[in-house]
């Protein structure tokens, strides 16, 4: 049974991942009726948490966020959940041309961030085209490779320097961004930002078809037309053609998803009986130049309990486990990661894994990038109110863009601009 068309809302807001729910939280903040649709059945997005039958909470997603990532560390505080260090033993282990090397920093942190910011931002070509004018050897090209295609999500041969440089001019800091977690899990806290915006928020309600008639938004649910006179499309912009955007105004949407790449992410959480790797020469990080893309982190809780480390696939490693089953892609992990952590690896208590490439919703992970390798920017247009219509996301944060912090900080911003705007 479909429902009646509903009174106007102020503003209504196509997905709650973390821009969603902090644009729903602030325009109601500022006296606006809202409306947060999501097409899942739980608000969180790109951030997935599983209670599971170990009494643990497992991030399937995002996870990870530090003392400069204010927003996200305010609402763990306002909702009352508990914030948790990331321990960090100094020292990576780098498999290379199938050799062991220990080394005291990562090759992100060595060469690539030191690097970035002194290039030509308009400097044409790959982000590869750029590691390779950097003049290092055949190791450090391989690992910077490595740690891009786990953090980015894509082989940096096919992304633009471009676009990733004009993503990490918007960070505020670099320190380690994996400091503290959630105990409860980061998508508790979306469940509760959603939870306290009550009828505001509706799950399982995807939004298929967006048009314009008589000055307000009409947007086609399975529950029935909600109407709304602004309207904050506030997911990936590789899942806009979820919409049918039928007013003429909107047709140059149905193009725009040609222009953005998201990341191939899987992410893989083990928890341990105890730290085993402690007091070995595996400090906090494993890096691979095969596959390419994969590393392995401690996360653990230094004050004990919870003894994890997490996997992630991005880019050719997702691609090279792509189709496998869970099984069959544990094991080749494991056959990857043993020579880094040595063979107690393979016996982890409890695992939870998720691949998030070329996820309906959300596109992949960790995030979005804009394709174009000439001086267009395809994220312009998408800074820009189009009569009524906004963009925010992670994507878009004008801090920290790309991760939970950067969705909070665009979502605010985007709230903002409606509220002043009128
Ligand atoms: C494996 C992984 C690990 C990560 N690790 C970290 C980390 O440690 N720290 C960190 O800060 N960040 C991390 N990130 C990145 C971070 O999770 C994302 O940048 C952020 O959560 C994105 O938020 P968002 O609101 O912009 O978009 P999303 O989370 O993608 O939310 C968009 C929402 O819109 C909904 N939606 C889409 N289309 C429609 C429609 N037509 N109708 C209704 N709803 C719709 C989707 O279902 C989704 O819920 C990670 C991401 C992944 C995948």
């Amino acid at each position: 049974m479909t429902r009646p068309e509903l009174t106007p809302v102020d503003a209504a807001i196509i997905g709650a991942g973390f821009a969603g729910l902090s644009a729903a939280h602030a325009l109601r903040a500022g006296g606006a009726k809202v409306l947060l649709l999501e097409a899942q059945e739980q608000a969180g997005g790109r951030v997935k948490t599983v209670q599971h039958a170990d009494g643990h909470a497992y991030d399937k997603g995002g996870q990870f966020y530090c003392r400069d990532m204010t927003r996200i560390y305010a609402m763990v505080e306002k909702f009352g959940l508990t914030r948790r260090d990331v321990r960090k033993v100094p020292g990576v282990v780098a498999m290379l041309g199938g050799k062991r090397k220990v080394l005291e920093t990562d090759f992100l942190e060595h060469g690539f961030f030191e690097q970035i910011f002194e290039a030509d931002p308009h400097r044409p070509g790959s982000v590869l085209d750029w590691v390779l004018s950097l003049g290092l050897d055949a190791e450090g090209v391989a690992m910077i490779k490595s740690g891009c295609e786990e953090v980015m999500g894509r082989p940096i041969e096919e992304l633009s320097f471009r676009s990733v440089l004009d993503c990490l001019s918007r960070f505020e800091s670099f320190e380690n961004t994996m400091e503290y977690a959630c105990t409860e899990g980061m998508g508790t806290l979306a469940g509760l930002m959603a939870a306290d915006l009550g009828e505001n928020f509706r799950a399982n309600a995807p939004v298929t078809a967006v048009d314009r008639r008589g000055g307000l938004f009409h947007l086609t649910t399975p529950g029935g037309t909600v109407t709304a006179r602004k309207l904050v499309y506030a997911a990936s912009p590789a899942v806009l053609r979820q919409i049918d955007w039928k007013a003429p105004q909107d047709q140059w949407l149905k193009a725009l998803p040609d222009q953005f790449v998201a990341g191939k992410m899987i992410k893989i959480v083990m928890r341990y009986e105890s730290a085993f790797w402690l007091g070995s020469d595996y400090g906090w990080l494993g890096q691979t130049d095969n596959p390419s893309g994969l590393s392995v982190m401690d996360a653990s809780d230094p004050a004990g309990g919870m003894d994890v480390l997490a996997v992630f696939c991005g880019g050719t490693a997702a691609m090279a486990l792509a189709g496998l089953t869970e099984d069959q892609t544990l094991a080749r992990v494991m056959d990857i990661i043993e020579p880094m952590l040595g063979p107690k690896v393979r016996h982890p208590l409890t695992v939870v894994q998720t691949v998030w490439t070329d996820h309906p919703w959300v596109g992949g992970g960790y995030c979005t990038w804009a394709k174009p390798w000439d001086s267009a920017d395809p994220q312009a247009p998408l800074r820009e109110a189009h009569g009524g219509l906004y963009f925010t996301g992670a994507e878009l944060g004008p801090a920290f863009t790309g991760f939970i912090e950067g969705a909070l900080c665009a979502g605010e911003e985007i709230a903002g601009r409606i509220l002043a705007a009128g």
